[in-house]
């Protein structure tokens, strides 16, 4: 487990449903060269199938009726499918071009682009790298008192899994793979585009050079399927709103066998009744009795760690002084030591004084000079001054 900076390719929320990955023609399941009509004929009969209505609950229907509309809104458009045709899911990464309902960042790399505009200058002719899972974000509260601690949680995540039956590999068990006719194997094809030969990756095979014989049922064809999954995340001491946590690995499985992407925990910090907090340092207010703001005292306020804390409240203390405990703070998250606490002192005019309580006070008022409560002297001194000055 490591702290790490926000990757790029975050998608959002748990249970994410991958877009498929499918070329878009093969989506509609028409031919390549097919003219509008058969394109908007198949959309129509296909996106009847996989309609939400008709298949309540079912996710795998929904991914793919996103899919099958975004292949759609590619397709319809003259521009962009002739973007697709070049570059393939890459012309819609990236700012190259708007990317339909339901396509999520998983579509290609941008590394694509490059290749297919630059060719074998980038290495081009060998089979593609089949490319990772997606990163996927987790949303974690914990109590102020949690993230002082630290604690140990477990969390359920629906999250692809490399499909058991067929490893991955897509093919159903006992069936194999051919190489790729379109490519013949290399994963690549090339096409005259003007003054260039433009190379991209092969729309049948997706660059892995071949293809599967008989998909698996298990994951049609997929190589990975969406299951529960039960994590242990260790949330560290000293954690705060904003802090992120990657568990490598634990992201969605790549498609084909390719290697998982990661998961990201994002901290929140719950709201304290007592405490509020600016980093490492914690802020209390307490309210205080006027007799111990006038003569002083010892007090005990409780501490985020539970433990009870002496506070030494000097005579004359007035509202809103702010008194310092060091290293009654936060944890510093992976160091040493503590934040500070401070308590900001509010005191308290009495309510409910008894009737020999208010015989004490008035006893008390008598004796005053007016220089016990310097402020209010000086206030009142500059008044009588203005009102001298008016008359
Ligand atoms: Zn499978
Ligand atoms: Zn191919």
């Amino acid at each position: 487990m490591q702290f790490a900076p926000v990757a790029p390719r975050l998608s959002m929320g748990v249970g994410y449903v991958s877009a498929t990955e499918l070329d878009f023609y093969e989506l509609l399941e028409v031919e390549r060269g097919a003219d509008d009509k058969a394109i908007k004929s198949a959309y129509r009969r296909l996106a009847m199938r996989y309609h939400p209505d008709k298949n309540p609950g079912d996710a795998e229907a929904e991914s793919r009726f996103k899919a099958i509309n975004a292949a759609y809104d590619c397709l319809k458009d003259p521009q962009k499918r002739a973007a697709y045709d070049r570059f393939g899911h890459a012309a819609f990464q990236q700012g190259m071009g708007g990317g339909g309902p339901g396509m999520g960042a998983e579509f290609g790399d941008i590394g694509d682009i490059f290749e297919s505009i630059f060719g074998s200058a980038f290495g081009g002719g060998a089979r593609q790298q089949a490319r990772r899972g997606a990163d996927l974000r987790y949303d974690m509260e914990v109590t102020l008192e949690e993230a002082f601690h630290g604690k140990q949680s477990d969390i359920t995540i629906e999250v692809s899994q490399v499909c058991k039956p067929c490893g991955g590999s897509g093919a159903e068990p006992g069936t194999g793979k051919r190489t790729c006719n379109m490519c013949a194997g290399h994963g690549k094809v090339r096409a005259q585009q003007g003054f260039f030969v433009v190379e991209r990756t092969c729309p049948t095979c997706h660059g892995r050079g071949e293809v599967i014989e008989s998909p698996c049922r298990a994951c049609r064809g997929e190589g990975r399927v969406d299951e529960p999954q039960t994590l242990t995340v260790d949330v560290p001491p000293g954690v705060d709103s904003g802090t992120r946590i990657r568990l490598s690995g634990k992201g969605e499985a790549g498609p084909f066998g390719a290697p998982p992407g990661d998961l990201y925990i994002f901290l929140h910090v719950r709201r304290h009744h007592v405490f509020e907090r600016d980093g490492t340092t914690l802020m209390t207010r307490v309210p205080i009795t006027f007799t111990t703001a006038a003569l002083g005292g010892l007090i005990h306020i409780p501490g985020i760690d539970g433990d009870k804390l002496a506070l030494d409240i000097p005579a004359g203390i007035q509202s809103g002084k702010q008194l310092r405990k060091r290293g009654a703070g936060m944890p510093v998250l992976q160091g040493r030591g503590r934040g500070d606490l401070v308590i900001e002192i509010t005191v308290e005019t009495p309510t409910r004084l008894s009737t020999r309580q208010k015989e004490l006070l008035q006893e008390l008022q008598a004796t005053e000079t007016g220089d016990e409560c310097p402020q209010s002297k000086g206030f009142f001194d500059r008044i009588k001054d203005a009102w001298n000055d008016l008359t």
